[in-house]
């Protein structure tokens, strides 16, 4: 990308409500068979349409056709059993009833190559794709066949890496994996976490990314954030090995959190998405805020490396706030663009 401080987001974004209740997580599909089919490709088309009409400069699919960023992807692999379910804790915070790992995993067939495929045709600009991360696929099932963690790790990393090429060729120019579990269990991101994930990007040409985050604005993550105290450190635990690997972008929660913004001095030399919108709060960022966190990072991060993204998530905000946030995003990001520009045109 040329441009400076492109625009993208973290993730996924609001779903029509033809399609599924809305300012609801992980909410059942309203359509079935060949209507729900359509009804997911037309979702596409629009949550498009809505990035580009904000004037975001790396779009994605907003993950309409998915219910939840791990499971969608896991129900279409071999060896887990999506009817056999145990309930587990879920990244230390919530239990959650998940589906049960019965046998060797492998992928038969691609998961989201014809979406890429679908998106691809709709437009020219550069495309994210969001894929699970290994640490948090494993940190979501039930295991009853590897009986290692890290085992079942490095057998996701595989499959990704499969899909990931797939996408590749299918023409995304970024591939991004959700590690939301990175900021919970510090020994395994650094013994296997992050190995985990160099395997999955094993033999890309395309960007990579890492996405670690506070979670979606829900109860769950809010009390947890409650536990955190006044400065959360979690990325002082796991930046330092993420500079050294081979992953090209790093995306990060910045605005409204307590993250000391020093700790982005950490990944220095790598790409970094910083949140410049918060998904937890229904209050749409004025340019003005966005662009104040964008400046702050700007101390810890060169400018030709510095992507203005979202915190997280927004498939749990209304359209209308979504869009907002959108907007507010692109705006806050040209304000720091023209004030680089006048400073290089002042020296
Ligand atoms: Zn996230």
């Amino acid at each position: 990308m040329t441009k400076l401080l492109p625009t993208l987001t973290a993730g996924s974004l609001p779903k029509p409500s033809w399609l599924s209740e809305p300012e609801k997580l992980w909410s059942p599909w309203k359509l079935e068979g060949e209507a729900l089919i359509e009804g997911k490709k037309d979702a596409l088309r629009v949550s498009l349409a809505e990035q580009q009409q904000a004037g975001i400069d790396i779009v994605s699919d907003g993950e309409q056709t998915r219910q939840h960023f791990v499971t969608t992807f896991i129900e279409h692999l071999v060896g887990v059993d999506m009817e056999k379910r145990e309930t587990v804790r879920i990244r230390n915070r919530y239990d959650a009833s998940v589906p049960t790992v019965v046998g060797s995993v492998s992928r038969d067939k691609p998961v989201f190559v014809e979406d890429v495929n679908y998106l691809r045709s709709l437009t020219d600009a550069p495309i994210k794709w969001a894929l699970p991360g290994p640490l948090t696929m494993v940190d979501t099932l039930y295991d009853e066949h590897y009986k290692s963690r890290e085992k079942l790790a490095m057998e996701f990393a595989g499959i990704l890496n499969e899909e990931a090429r797939e996408l590749e060729a299918e023409g995304v120019n970024i591939i991004q994996f959700d590690e939301p579990a990175f900021n919970v269990f510090f020994d395994e991101v650094n013994d296997w976490g992050i190995p985990a994930l160099e395997r999955a990007i094993q033999g890309l040409n395309c960007e990579t990314a890492v996405h670690i985050c506070y979670g979606y604005g829900i109860k769950a993550n809010t009390d947890w954030k409650k536990t955190l105290g006044s400065e959360w450190r979690e990325y002082e635990q796991t930046f330092p090995n993420l500079q050294k690997s081979n992953l090209d972008l790093i995306s990060l929660e910045c605005h409204n959190a307590h993250v000391p913004l020093d700790l982005i001095e950490l990944l220095r030399g790598k790409k970094v998405m910083v949140g410049a919108i918060d998904v937890a709060s229904h209050a749409i960022e004025s340019p003005e805020e966005v662009a104040r966190t964008l400046r702050n990072a700007l101390n810890f991060v060169d400018a030709d490396k510095l992507y203005a993204c979202t915190n997280c998530g927004m498939a749990p905000l209304s359209r209308s706030v979504a869009r907002g946030k959108l907007r507010a995003l692109s705006a806050g990001a040209e304000l720091i663009r023209e004030e680089l520009s006048a400073e290089r045109t002042a020296a």
